[in-house]
């Protein structure tokens, strides 16, 4: 078999996407690889297939211990032997394992980085069996990375003493230079064939809301989902705990994860995630590495996150098949500040290293930018990730709200001078207590500091506060004022103010006109040309709920999760394909061999007898 052969009878797809080709064709041409591509990208054949092409045996070195059983399983579904070593196996079940492997029959071995020390592992890998090794999630070799483990920095050194050295391949979302160049150098790879992909997942769509009240919003939103399975982000354990007891309270089949619960609980909240027991997770970033599961048709962020990296790779867990799904961020000013407090904490020990809090810092403020920007999302976060993209993507709240372009100076020179006489009686405050003063607020505060008597009290009255707000927040970006990180987040003038105040210089910005409307919904889209592209009509619901049931009696008789039988995207090319023959349902994609022979008939006899 070819590898495009492979694709199809194994994996069911009959495209490549962007970027898996190349990758695939560097490694088996024997070269190492540095591949970056998004969550969702399809980065796992991207070796998977050159595993089952090369002779002998590939290494899979992953951090995610709890992924490893259910990626082996879908392997071994699709007929591609495969094996992993982890501690959660029993000692029969790892012995079982290597034999497997040591007997040439798994293909591919998923292990944990700490068994590479392991003696037997260490003769597996001098055996001269390996041919390739690949390091999956691999910004976890990078301190500049949000997942930094000391695990992989012993890969390197594992990698040296196989004889043949085997090809490298390392797999990462994280896309910045720091950290492509810390994997690069602690991986010791050689000349890799890098390949940094487009960003984009066309079949997300992406909103902020700036929540007041964040429980009604999120209450709001999922009424309007029914039935739908989603992942919903908070900041802390204590919130995550308050948020899923409220859903739970309101009749939401909802479940939590985070750090604090016991390892069983941790285990049983995410199996009934995956399986679709639960149509909820309520989760700190704790829960999302090593979750797989593909039918997650939304991810709700309840704070804001640290950077736009992390904001990425957890929204990329919605609609990993391709499917339209939705990402949504609430945003609150607070968060900001919960999220600062948590970057100058220092680590564990108290430890700071200023130069890492400056950076992150920094990031923290790009994120900020992307919560509160008029622009298009969708290329705000791919200019972040260094792409051009076009400034009008019509899948993203700032595209389907309604804008004015409206020229502010008049406005940001009230609100510069207000922050100059602020600073003449040797006063700073932040954001909110300025624009207090700039409404004429008659706050405890203000009057008690005798504020209503400077020149500028009042002088934006008439303004919705809102507004003033979004002028603020753009006068922050432009770098005009300077938000001071710390605990006190005071504002400062910028650079560049003298031209504004002279009006040398006009500043024009797009205000919004009204909400975006709640009922556009995102546009239907696949990845590839052939995926997902068309929209299916009302009647295909029907159907498409009637093949929902019929996955999941399959499912729960083999115990695997539904979205292992056939993804949602796969569900959702039935409907649109109507195949009623077995030679028909082989051209739907995520169709290959195995499971055309398991599932052929008894989906082709639903779609004949539906109406
Ligand atoms: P990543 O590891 O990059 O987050 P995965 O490897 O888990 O992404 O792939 C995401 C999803 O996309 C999976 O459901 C996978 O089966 C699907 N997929 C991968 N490649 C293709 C392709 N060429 N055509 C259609 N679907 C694909
Ligand atoms: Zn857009």
């Amino acid at each position: 078999m070819d590898k495009r052969e492979v694709l199809k009878n194994k994996f069911g797809y009959a495209d490549f996407r962007q970027g898996q080709e190349e990758v695939i064709d560097a490694i088996l041409a024997g070269k190492d690889a540095l591949a970056i591509m998004p969550t969702g990208a399809g980065k796992s054949l991207c070796y998977q297939i050159p595993a089952l092409l090369l002779p002998g045996v590939t290494i899979v070195i992953s951090p995610l211990i709890s992924l490893m059983k259910d990626q082996v399983k879908a392997l071994n579904e699709a007929g591609c032997p495969a094996a992993f070593l982890n501690s959660s196996q029993n000692p029969a079940e790892y012995a079982a394992a290597m034999r497997s492997i040591t007997g040439g029959e798994a293909k591919l071995v998923y292990i944990a980085p700490e068994r590479l020390q392991r003696p037997d592992v260490q003769r597996l890998a001098e055996s001269g069996a390996l041919s390739l090794v690949v390091v999956d999630e691999a910004h976890c070799v990078s301190q500049w990375g949000h997942d930094f483990r000391t695990s992989y920095l012993e890969i390197a050194d594992f990698i040296r003493r196989i004889k043949p050295r085997p090809v490298t391949a390392a797999f990462t979302a994280t896309a910045t230079v720091e950290v492509r160049e810390d994997i690069r150098q602690h991986l010791a790879l050689r000349k890799p064939f890098a390949i940094t992909t487009g960003f984009d997942r066309p079949n997300l769509s992406f909103a902020v809301s700036r929540a007041k009240d964040k429980k009604g919003e999120l209450l709001n939103f999922l009424a309007k989902r029914e039935k739908s399975s989603g992942i919903i982000y908070c900041a802390t354990r204590k919130l995550v705990e308050e948020v899923c007891a409220m859903l739970q309270e309101k009749g939401f089949s909802a479940t939590r994860y985070h750090a604090g619960l016991e390892e069983g609980e941790r285990r049983k909240n995410q199996d009934d995630f995956t399986y679709d027991r639960k149509t909820l997770m309520v989760a700190t970033n704790a829960f999302g590495m090593g979750i797989d599961k593909s039918n997650v048709a939304f991810v709700l962020h309840y704070n804001m996150p640290k950077n736009i990296e992390s904001y990425y790779q957890e929204a990329g867990r919605a609609g990993r098949d391709g499917a339209p799904a939705e990402c949504m961020l609430l945003y609150s000013g607070q968060d900001v500040k919960t999220n600062e407090f948590l970057i100058k904490r220092g680590d564990d020990d108290g430890d700071v290293n200023y130069e890492l809090q400056a950076h992150n810092l920094e990031l923290l403020k790009q994120m900020t930018f992307y919560a509160t920007s008029a622009d298009c999302l969708r290329r705000r976060f791919l200019s972040y990730f260094g792409e051009a993209a076009p400034a009008y993507c019509g899948n993203c709240s700032n595209c389907l709200s309604e804008y004015d372009e409206a020229d502010v100076t008049t406005e940001a020179r009230k609100i510069i001078s207000c922050v100059y006489r602020l600073k003449q009686r040797g006063r700073s405050f932040g954001k909110t207590m300025i624009i207090d003063i700039l409404r004429g607020s008659k706050s405890e505060k203000i009057m008690s500091g005798g504020f209503d008597s400077l020149s500028t009290y009042g002088i934006m009255a008439a303004e919705s506060a809102q507004k003033t707000r979004s002028i603020f927040d753009y006068l922050i970006e432009e770098g005009l004022l300077i938000q001071e990180a710390g605990e006190y987040p005071v504002i400062s003038i910028g650079v560049g103010v003298e031209e504004v105040l002279r009006e040398e210089r006009r500043l024009v910005m797009k205000l919004l006109r009204k909400q975006p409307d709640e009922k556009a919904s995102p546009r239907a889209g696949g990845v590839n040309p052939g995926e997902a592209a068309t929209p299916w009509a009302a009647d295909d619901e029907a159907l498409l709920e009637k093949l929902k049931t019929l996955r999941k009696k399959i499912a729960a008789q083999e115990s695997v999760p539904a979205y292992m039988v056939f993804s949602d995207a796969s569900l959702q090319d039935m409907c649109r394909k109507r195949p009623t023959s077995l030679a028909q349902f082989s051209a739907v994609t995520g169709v290959g061999q195995i499971k055309q022979e398991k599932y052929g008939e008894i989906f082709t006899a639903l779609i004949r007898g539906h109406k």
